[in-house]
């Protein structure tokens, strides 16, 4: 096969793998702190690293913006459904909440970014930021104001000023100003809302675009970022990877077998493992895909059939849900960015913590359901809990089978939630019917 019609996850692969083998083995030939290497590691992997994350943080803002204005109007439609928008959304915050949960504990219980020494993390400052910088950021994140304050910060009075500085903390009054601007949408005369949807629709292509641009970079990218990492840092920021990736599986597999069931069992009554044989083709699609989008077609499909469910409950949870509810991202951006916090040795306190919840659960909403749509959004929480975002380099290689996992999990919540949904309706129905009766 030539290289060119090698698929991308194995390109991206196979950059990852001869870059972590290219700087070890300079890293054992020419010892860390040799001249060359370090001349090499400066002027041609950094630089070629960086050109392919600035690719990715250019097209942050419009993404985010698009897909939030789009996923809110589209809940906000839901108004007109009643009830059933109402339930469906607080079970997406229900669902994503529980997952992040799970994440950020398997990670503060594992810790599988700890064990670099102070060195190590001074090269990996060197490598990725400003040192000064990021603790300037943490020192303001934490920096402690009051709860009055806090709230008001985020309602932004100038949201271009905002979008402005999304890389240095304006994100969360973008994402309230995106929300508001999507529930404003979905509030006015169809004719009128028309054009701006179909713009954002636009913008949103546009961006998914850029993102495919950079991603068909991602091998050199990922080649150069894990060299240098490996270079100065030799086995240690290895094994840390491994701890990580088989960290993320154990997680996500948790919330799929155990959050799920318990969901499935208490509000939708029903046998879990029933329901996970009978979906089992839309769980395999999702692997194979790793887009919960490509998937929405087989995921209607079979609701209908496999599921038994009715086509105007699931046609729209399952529509909304693809890019709004994705609790297996949301877990991972989750373990990801503490991940990440652990090896650049940057503590958060409680606070923090709960704030990357929050973010993590409104990155869900915000996620494009399209392979690797989760790194822009992880671009972003990183940097406001003062990790350097170009640290997403380190893990970018080895995302591809955590993408086909967590999109396993973002297709079955949709359709738990449109099974628990409609079983809800139905219970209501009853009761409406024994009332009336
Ligand atoms: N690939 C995921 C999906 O389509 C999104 C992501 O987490 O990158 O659901």
């Amino acid at each position: 096969m030539s290289a060119r019609k090698m698929p991308l996850h194995t390109r991206i692969l196979i950059g990852l793998v001869l870059g972590a083998v290219a700087g070890l083995a300079c890293q054992q030939a020419l010892g860390t702190d040799h001249p060359d290497l370090r001349w090499w590691v400066d002027n041609v992997a950094k630089p070629i690293g960086q050109v392919f994350l600035r690719m990715i943080f250019m097209i942050v803002v419009p993404l985010l913006v698009s897909a939030l204005i789009l996923g809110v109007a589209d809940i906000g439609d839901a108004k007109k459904v009643g009830r059933v928008g109402v339930r469906a959304l607080a079970m997406t915050v229900l669902l994503s909440g529980i997952a992040v949960a799970i994440g950020l504990t398997a990670v503060n219980l594992v810790k599988p970014g700890i064990g670099l020494d102070q060195v190590q993390k001074d090269r990996l400052f060197e490598l990725y930021a400003d040192k000064a910088d990021a603790q300037k950021k943490v020192e303001q994140a934490g920096q402690a104001k009051s709860v009055g304050e806090t709230l008001l910060e985020l309602i932004p009075a100038n949201p271009v000023q905002e979008a402005a500085r999304a890389l240095e903390g304006g994100l969360l009054p973008l994402m309230v100003f995106s929300l508001i601007f999507g529930i404003a949408l979905s509030g006015i005369a169809a004719e009128k809302a028309l054009p701006v949807r179909a713009f954002m629709e636009g913008l949103f292509e546009v961006s998914q675009k850029v993102i495919g641009y950079a991603m068909s970079i991602a091998p050199y990218g990922v080649f150069a970022l894990v060299f240098s990492t490996t270079a100065l840092l030799g086995l240690d920021a290895l094994s840390a990877l491994g701890r990580y990736a088989v960290l993320v599986l154990v997680a996500l597999a948790f919330h799929q077998i155990v959050t799920y069931s318990v969901v499935l069992k208490l509000i939708a009554r029903i046998n879990p493992l029933d329901f996970f044989r009978r979906i089992r083709t839309v769980m395999l699609t999702a692997f194979a895909t790793s887009s919960s989008n490509a998937t929405l077609p087989e995921a209607l499909r079979s609701a209908r059939e496999d599921l038994g469910l009715p086509r105007d409950i699931s046609s729209f949870v399952l529509t909304v849900g693809a890019t709004a509810n994705q609790n297996g991202t949301a877990l991972f951006e989750g373990i990801t960015v503490l991940f990440l916090a652990q090896f650049f040795g940057i503590t958060l306190d409680l606070g923090q913590q709960i704030t990357v919840i929050l973010l993590c659960v409104l990155a869900g909403v915000g996620t494009a359901g399209v392979p690797g749509g989760s790194w822009p959004m992880i671009a972003i929480v990183l940097t406001k809990v003062g990790v350097p975002p170009e640290s997403i380099g380190l893990v970018l290689g080895i995302d591809r089978i955590l993408d086909m996992s967590r999109t396993v999990l973002n297709v079955t919540g949709d359709l738990t939630i449109a099974t628990c949904v409609t079983k809800m309706e139905e219970r209501s129905g009853l009761e409406y019917r024994d009332a009336a009766g």
